[in-house]
């Protein structure tokens, strides 16, 4: 069984130890638990890459806006210690509420620009909420790596600024997203649609298939695409609102003709679920 922390002055001692008396690497694997095979890929990764694997399960209540679903979001420690254990994790951290934001705590992150779009228009203060706790975390582990998913690919962007404005002495490895056999990116979140909704879930992934096939055809333009793929996602019953479909560049500005490398960005939701997935554009 991989040793569970819950006290930062634990965890800290313990890792100090590995790092500074056996000078052990440490990769990071922050999550919000609920673990699936995107997160066994981050972990994957950093049992490659490093002496020692630490995973941090913690639902942060501050990412979430108040009309959002932390109170429902799926959680089983017992479940994700097995999968941790299965795959030879070192280290949980799982800290309470209490301990990462004691009474009185009033100090938070904002990565200015590329939080403010995308997610950022939809979840007003999910960046502040995502960059305060990862840099917290960060500062807690003090890992040589610290692995972070494409599937949310702006955060990925946020949290590599983050490192690189704040000089950070970390590196931060992305890793691709995770599907399932028909094209759906895992998410803890699945768990909430119904067979109907996974169904119109997908269109997600078809879209991206749609676009792809455009673009094989020699179609460039970001609005002929855009249009497709809405009119795609559109003709799926239980897709009740999309919150943005566009074309950016790597950095997430957006782009009028597409190159190699963009990213198609979706968000929308299905029935009361919301989802975000992102594809890398192959020419
Ligand atoms: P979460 O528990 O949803 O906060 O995710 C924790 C980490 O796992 C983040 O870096 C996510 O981007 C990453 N992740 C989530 N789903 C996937 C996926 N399907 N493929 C790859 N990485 C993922």
């Amino acid at each position: 069984m991989p040793l569970l922390f819950e006290r930062i002055k634990d965890i800290r001692n313990h890792l100090e130890r590995l790092r500074c008396d056996e000078g052990k690497s440490i990769g990071f694997v922050p999550t919000m638990g609920y673990l699936h095979e995107g997160h066994k890929a981050l972990i994957r990764e950093s049992k490659v890459q490093n002496d020692v694997t630490v995973v941090s399960i913690y639902v942060n209540p501050t990412q979430f806006g108040p009309s959002e679903d932390y109170e429902r979001y799926p959680r089983d420690l017992d479940r994700d210690m097995a999968i941790c254990e299965e795959l030879g994790v070192d280290v949980v951290f799982t800290p309470s509420d209490e301990e990462m934001y004691p009474e009185g705590f009033s100090t938070n992150v904002n990565v200015s620009c590329i939080t403010e779009i995308l997610e950022g228009e939809f979840r007003p203060g999910h960046f502040r909420g995502v960059a305060t706790v990862v840099l917290k975390l960060l500062n807690i582990v003090q890992p040589d790596r610290a692995y972070f998913g494409e599937k949310d690919y702006q955060q990925l962007k946020v949290v590599q600024k983050m490192v690189k404005d704040l000089n950070l002495p970390i590196q931060i490895i992305p890793v691709e997203t995770v599907r399932e056999k028909d094209g759906l990116a895992f998410s803890s979140r699945n768990v909430y649609l119904s067979e109907e909704e996974r169904d119109s879930a997908l269109s997600i992934y078809k879209a991206f298939q749609l676009a792809q096939k455009m673009i094989s055809e020699g179609k460039r333009q970001s609005e002929v695409l855009i249009n497709a793929m809405e009119d795609l996602i559109r003709s799926h019953p239980h897709v009740t609102k999309i919150d943005y479909i566009t074309i950016t560049d790597p950095e997430l500005s957006p782009v009028q003709e597409v190159r190699e490398g963009d990213r198609i960005l979706i968000a929308l939701w299905v029935g009361g679920t919301r989802l975000i997935d992102n594809w890398k554009i192959k020419l």
